[in-house]
C-alpha cells in the first residue's frame, strides 16, 4: 500500500489497551508533539522562475503518443500569480510538431510566462545516422524557439542499444557529442537528470530508508540487473561536461543531493555545471547546515525548480498546487524547524522531516530568479 493512500478513518485498529499488539508500518502516522513555529509563506519574497516543470509530456521510449497537456496554461497561471511565479519552464516539450504545439500554446500565447525546452529523439538513437539527425533536430528546435534541452534519466537508465532492448547506452556515448555541441553553439542550456536517490540502487529490504517509497513504486528500483551504480552514472555525466566546456549543464535534483561534498567537487572542477533543487528539499532539508553552506558557496549556480506535474497524484512531493510552493518557500526563506517536505500524511520520500534554511535576501534573489534568468537569456 502506498504511503499516501492511508486513510485517516483508520484511527485505531491497534488496541490502545494492548500496547504489545504490533502496528503495521503503513498505519503508523506519528504526529509531532514539538511546539515549533509554523511560518506561512504564501508568496515568494522575489519573483520566481520555476526551472523544472512538466506541463506537457510525450510518449517516452515506448511509442509516439503525441503531446499531452497535464493542465491548461490558464490553470497554471492562476497558481503562478498567487505564488509570485513569473515564469514556468516546461522541460518536456518533445521535438518536431509536438514541440511546436507546446511552444505555440505556452511560450507564444503567454510571452514571458512560459518557456519550453526540447528533448532528444530517443526512438531514433539506434539509427546509423542518429548523430547528424539529432544535431539537425536541435537546430530545428532552436529555430522553433526552444530555450534549452531536457535530458531525462532515460539516458543512462532506460535507453538501450536497440532503444528498449540490448545493452544500456552510456550517458557519455559518443553518438550524443553532436547534440551537446549543437545546444552549446545555440546558447541553449541542458537540463539533465541522471541517476536517482542512492536508496534506489540498494536492496528493497528493512535497511532501505526509502522502503515505503520503493514498496509503493517497485519499478523505481535500479538495484541489481545490469544497472550502473549511482557513482558511475554521475561520473559519465562529468565526462560529458568535461568534453563540452562551452555547453552549460543544469544538473537537476542537486545532481546528487545526498553527497554534497561530491557535488561541490564537481562544481569546482566544471565551471559549466549548475544545479537546481527540485524534489530534493527532503534531502537538503534534513542536512540544513551542510545545505546552507553549499548554497552559500555556490549561490551563483543554484536554481529554483520543483519538478511540478499539474494534476499529478502519484507523488505528493510533485503535485502542482499552492501548497507545494508554500513548502519550498518556507524551506528557503524561514528558519522553521522539523516540518513536512511534502503535503502527505506520511513523508513520501522517507520518514523524516526538514528544517528551514532562512537564506538571506541577496541569495534568495539569485536562486529564485537571477541565476536562471542569466542562463536562459531573459
Ligand atoms: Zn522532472
Amino acid at each position: 500500500m502506498g504511503a499516501a493512500t492511508v486513510t485517516p478513518a483508520l484511527t485505531s485498529p491497534v488496541n490502545a489497551a494492548d500496547p504489545k499488539q504490533s502496528l503495521p508500518l503503513e498505519q503508523f502516522e506519528p504526529r509531532s508533539t514539538l511546539h515549533t513555529k509554523d511560518t506561512k509563506v504564501p508568496r515568494a519574497a522575489f519573483p520566481v522562475i520555476d526551472l523544472h516543470t512538466h506541463i506537457t509530456h510525450t510518449g517516452g521510449l515506448a511509442g509516439a503518443a503525441g503531446l499531452r497537456f497535464a493542465a491548461s496554461p490558464e490553470e497554471c497561471l492562476a497558481v503562478m500569480d498567487r505564488k509570485n511565479i513569473r515564469t514556468m519552464v516546461n522541460l518536456t516539450g518533445g521535438y518536431g510538431d509536438d514541440l511546436q504545439q507546446a511552444i505555440d500554446k505556452l511560450q507564444v500565447a503567454h510571452p514571458g510566462r512560459f518557456l519550453v525546452f526540447t528533448e532528444p529523439a530517443w526512438r531514433k538513437a539506434a539509427d546509423p545516422d542518429y548523430s547528424k539527425t539529432q544535431a539537425d533536430l536541435i537546430a530545428d528546435a532552436h529555430h522553433r524557439g526552444a530555450k534549452g534541452l531536457k535530458v531525462l534519466k532515460t539516458l543512462g537508465l532506460y535507453l538501450r542499444e536497440n532503444v528498449t532492448t540490448g545493452k544500456l547506452v552510456r550517458i557519455d556515448d559518443r553518438r550524443f557529442d553532436s547534440m551537446w555541441d549543437a545546444v552549446g553553439a545555440f546558447g541553449m542550456p541542458v537540463a539533465i537528470h541522471s541517476s536517482d536517490p542512492e536508496a534506489f540502487f540498494l536492496p528493497i529490504d528493512r535497511f532501505n530508508e526509502r522502503w515505503e517509497e520503493l514498496h509503493a513504486h517497485p519499478d523505481w528500483s535500479f538495484y541489481g540487473r545490469d544497472f550502473p551504480s549511482n557513482r558511475e552514472l554521475q561520473e559519465a555525466r562529468r565526462n560529458v561536461m568535461r568534453r563540452h566546456p562551452r555547453t552549460q549543464f543544469v544538473c537537476l535534483h542537486v545532481a546528487d543531493s545526498e553527497d554534497l561534498d561530491y557535488v561541490s567537487e564537481c562544481l569546482d572542477s566544471h565551471p559549466n555545471m549548475h544545479v537546481e533543487i527540485a524534489a530534493r528539499i527532503g534531502e537538503l532539508g534534513r542536512q540544513p547546515r551542510a545545505a546552507y553552506q553549499f548554497i552559500e558557496r555556490f549561490q551563483d549556480r543554484v536554481m529554483f525548480g520543483t519538478d511540478a506535474i499539474p494534476g499529478g497524484k502519484e507523488t505528493p512531493q510533485q503535485i502542482f498546487n499552492d501548497q507545494l510552493y508554500e513548502i519550498y518557500y518556507r524551506f528557503l526563506e524561514t528558519k522553521d524547524e522539523y516540518f513536512d517536505y511534502a503535503p502527505a500524511p506520511v513523508p513520501p520520500q522517507g520518514r523524516w522531516k526538514i528544517y528551514g534554511l532562512g537564506l538571506p535576501e541577496s541569495i534568495l534573489k539569485k536562486i529564485y530568479w537571477e541565476n536562471a534568468a542569466r542562463l536562459l537569456n531573459i
